[in-house]
Formats: structure tokens, C-alpha cells, sequence
């Protein structure tokens, strides 16, 4: 059986690394388009100037990314020929990044203020209708040719979107599992290599052993030792586990919480961590497995139930809802035991009444 392993093809992590991207764009052809997140360029653009003595094209985004803004962007940055667009800031920056470096033939950088889900090392990017409705996930031929990530920069960022990072990383080892045991194909459109397992597995561990020190030292620009293993969890791990391991039942459950206007506006990791939750209930595993979860959850601050999310009690429409959508994910059938409309709902049922 052929089964395919992808990755960025460099990594580089570090307090201040931002200082080391003209070096970095200097290898990829030396032509950067930077395209900034609009609410991040005061945070970035002193160093940028300052490492590239002089700023170079930059692109602004904010809002959307919907297929016009992309030809937007595109079009505005065509007459700079960028050897590589490098996006810089959250996650839909990083993917308007990825889009418009697709469409200019450009190689792809990205370049995190937060570490709240996997996107920076994913070939993957997210396409939006105007009524930020998800209109489907496009595919790059290959991952990013440099993911940067400077790790003093995102220790400024709020410790809730670590946190979020690291619901999004911790379901990586189960829904990698669960999908093998399922005999899915990954992102790659074969199985997963037996890597994938331990990148997620590792992964894991990593996050049980040191995530409540990094969430402390989140918000104040300090990063210390343990932040650094977790944001490399959670954006370098978490990337490789899911793209070459697969998906499962957690990450089919963010397709009903983001349908669900009261579920909606909470992070994809929050989303994905509660998701995982009810993919241990689905899978029958052993009551300690899903207590000891459950007590990480409690001393990280990630979601026990579906009220955590919502912030507010979640009724029973909503629940059958978030129930009917989610079971319309491919990845809600990644898994040895997969669901109907009554498991779900009882599994969604019991975590709420533990
Ligand atoms: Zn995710």
C-alpha cells in the first residue's frame, strides 16, 4: 500500500525570529509581497522595516476570504512579481496569503501572531462567502516553503488563543487513531504513514506535560521553555499529525458548532476540543480515559460542555442542529464505530449532565 508523508519544507521558530525573514525570503527568490493582517501590522511592521532596512510591498487584509478578495489582492499585488507571498498575522490572513501566492505563482511563507489552530504549516486554505459562510477548503499543491513563527510575538497575543491552539492539537493522537482504525485516507488521499501517529502522539504529550506553564506565560511576551514546545505543538505537531494522520469525529463536530449560531463564534480549537469530548463518548472509551481529559480540560480552561461554548445554556433545537451537521462531515465517518443521529445526541446529552 502507498501511503504519502507532506511538510513545510522549513520551519523556524524563535524569540524574534521575525528579524531572520529577510534572510529567510532571501532564499526564495528575494522578491517578498508581504500581505499583513490589517489589526497585526502595528505589532509587526517596526521590525519588518527594520529587518529589511526599508518595508517592502505590503498588502493589507482584513475581513473575509472570499474568492473576490483573493482576485482583489491578487491583481493588486501582480505588477510586483513576488517571488513569495508571505502572509502575516491570524489565520485568515494566512490564508488570503496562501490563496494570492497561488494565484501569482509565488512561493507561500506564513508567518503566525497567534497559535490558536494548525493553519501556518497546512496546505490548506479556507474559502468564505460574503456572509462568512464556509464555502469549502482549497488545496495548494504543497505545504508552505517557509513557516515562521516568532514566538515573542505570539506571547503578546491573549492566552486565550493559545488555549485554543491547544484544544485544536490535543484531538490530533485520537482522531489520527481513529481514522487508521477506519482504514481513511488522509489529506494526501492515502492512508497515513505510521509518522503521522507519533508526530500526534508526541504532540499530545507534549501539551499534557507542559501546557498550564505555557498558558501562564501567554499574554506576556516573555516566551519561556515551555511556551516554546507548545506553540511547536501546537502550529508544527498539530499540522503534521492532522494532514498526514487524518481527521476524525472532534473535527467533524466543528461542522454543526460553526452552523449553530450560538456555538458559532467561539475558536475553531475550543470547538474542536469539545468535539474531541464526544468522540471518546462515541468510541466507548474506558470512564477514567474520559476523566482524565476532563480534568486537563478544567485546569487549562478548555470547554466541558456545550454551555462553555455557547456561554449560555444550549437548547434542544440547537443541539439536533449541531447533531445533523456534523454527521454530514466526511470525518464523521472516520472512526471504527461512526455515529447516527441518536448516538450523537446522547453522546452530546451526557457531557452536558456530567
Ligand atoms: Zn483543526
Amino acid at each position: 500500500m502507498i501511503r504519502v508523508f507532506g511538510a513545510p519544507h522549513r520551519y523556524v521558530q524563535g524569540p524574534g525570529a521575525l528579524a531572520a525573514l529577510p534572510e529567510w525570503t532571501g532564499r526564495l527568490g528575494g522578491r517578498p509581497l508581504l500581505l499583513i493582517d490589517k489589526a497585526v501590522r502595528p505589532l509587526v511592521e517596526p521590525a519588518l522595516a527594520g529587518a529589511y532596512r526599508g518595508l517592502p510591498p505590503v498588502l493589507e487584509f482584513a475581513g473575509e476570504v472570499t474568492f473576490a478578495a483573493i482576485d482583489a489582492l491578487a491583481a493588486a499585488g501582480r505588477a510586483r512579481a513576488p517571488s513569495v507571498v508571505v502572509g502575516i498575522g491570524g489565520g485568515k490572513a494566512l490564508d488570503a496569503g496562501k490563496a494570492v501566492a497561488r494565484a501569482l505563482g509565488a512561493a507561500v511563507a506564513t508567518v503566525p501572531s497567534i497559535a490558536s489552530n494548525d493553519a501556518p504549516t497546512s496546505k490548506i486554505f479556507v474559502v468564505y462567502d460574503e456572509n462568512h459562510g464556509l464555502i469549502g477548503a482549497e488545496h495548494l499543491e504543497r505545504n508552505p516553503d517557509l513557516v515562521l513563527v516568532d514566538t515573542a510575538l505570539i506571547a503578546r497575543a491573549p492566552a486565550r488563543f493559545l488555549r485554543a491552539g491547544i484544544g485544536d492539537a490535543i484531538a490530533k493522537t485520537f482522531e489520527a487513531e481513529a481514522a487508521a482504525a477506519a482504514g481513511a485516507n488522509t489529506m494526501h488521499g492515502t492512508p497515513g504513514l505510521w509518522t503521522a501517529r507519533l508526530l500526534a502522539e508526541g504532540c499530545y504529550r507534549t501539551l499534557r506535560a507542559h501546557a498550564a506553564e505555557a498558558l501562564a506565560a501567554a499574554g506576556r511576551g516573555e516566551p519561556d521553555a515551555a511556551f516554546e514546545r507548545v506553540v511547536e505543538a501546537a502550529i508544527l505537531l498539530s499540522g503534521l499529525g492532522f494532514e498526514n494522520g487524518g481527521l476524525s469525529i472532534a473535527h467533524a463536530m466543528t461542522r454543526g458548532l460553526t452552523a449553530c449560531p450560538a456555538t458559532a463564534p467561539a475558536l475553531h480549537g475550543e470547538h474542536v476540543a469539545w468535539g474531541l469530548l464526544v468522540q471518546l463518548l462515541i468510541e466507548r472509551r474506558a470512564a477514567a480515559v474520559l476523566a482524565d481529559l476532563r480534568g486537563f480540560y478544567a485546569t487549562t480552561g478548555l470547554p466541558l460542555r456545550l454551555a462553555d461554548l455557547a456561554g449560555k445554556p444550549v437548547g434542544e433545537a440547537d443541539m439536533a442542529l449541531i447533531a445533523e451537521r456534523s454527521l454530514a462531515a466526511p470525518h464523521a465517518r472516520n472512526t471504527a464505530y461512526p455515529p447516527d443521529m441518536t448516538a450523537l445526541l446522547s453522546a452530546m446529552g451526557e457531557l452536558e449532565r456530567m
